[in-house]
């Protein structure tokens, strides 16, 4: 059954470091509508910063670029999150998901898409390399939760 969406909310922003935070603020407070667990918050959060990051240090590696960010509340409780660059892009998408790999070699860990998937029920990759010949390069992630909320037997307060 198609999920009706009742809230959305859109952000654009530079990719300067410090507005990763800020970015991951918003979405939290954009969350915190559904009454979501201290954990569930937590999740979004960790999940949104990982794409955030990716974005400001791979995306845009040597100058400032754009970051679009689009987040829709369901019917239902389920989020999704879409983080989106004009950035390089991604010559191989499954090898760049894989646990451990990193093109910044002892820079980074090569976490952050296995965190994602970890904290999130979702996560779908889609990436247009720069020197691919596509009309427009990028990279845009989409992150889906279900939220169950606090009611469904969690107790700590998580705004
Ligand atoms: P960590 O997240 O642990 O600091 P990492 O960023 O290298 O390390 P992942 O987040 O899993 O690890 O990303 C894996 C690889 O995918 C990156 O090294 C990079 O090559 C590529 N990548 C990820 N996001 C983007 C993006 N938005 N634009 C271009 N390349 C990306
Ligand atoms: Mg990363």
């Amino acid at each position: 059954m198609k999920q009706r969406l009742i809230n959305q909310m859109k952000l654009e922003l530079d990719s300067h470091s410090i507005n990763e935070g800020f970015a991951r603020a918003v979405l939290s407070a954009f969350a915190a509508q559904l009454d979501p667990t201290v954990e569930e918050l937590t999740d979004i959060k960790t999940a949104v910063s990982e794409a955030v990051t990716n974005c400001i240090v791979h995306a845009y590696p040597d100058h400032c670029g754009r970051i679009y960010i689009w987040a829709g509340i369901y019917d239902g409780g389920l989020v999704r999150i879409r983080v989106r660059d004009r950035g390089c892009g991604i010559a191989d998408i499954a090898q760049a998901r894989q646990p451990l790999f990193t093109t910044l070699g002892e820079e980074r860990a090569g976490l952050g898409f296995a965190v994602m998937e970890s904290f999130m029920d979702r996560v779908k990759v889609r990436s247009a390399p720069a020197d691919g010949g596509a009309a427009a390069s990028g990279t845009t992630i989409t992150l889906e939760k279900q939220i169950r909320g606090r009611a469904a037997g969690g107790t700590a307060d998580a705004r």
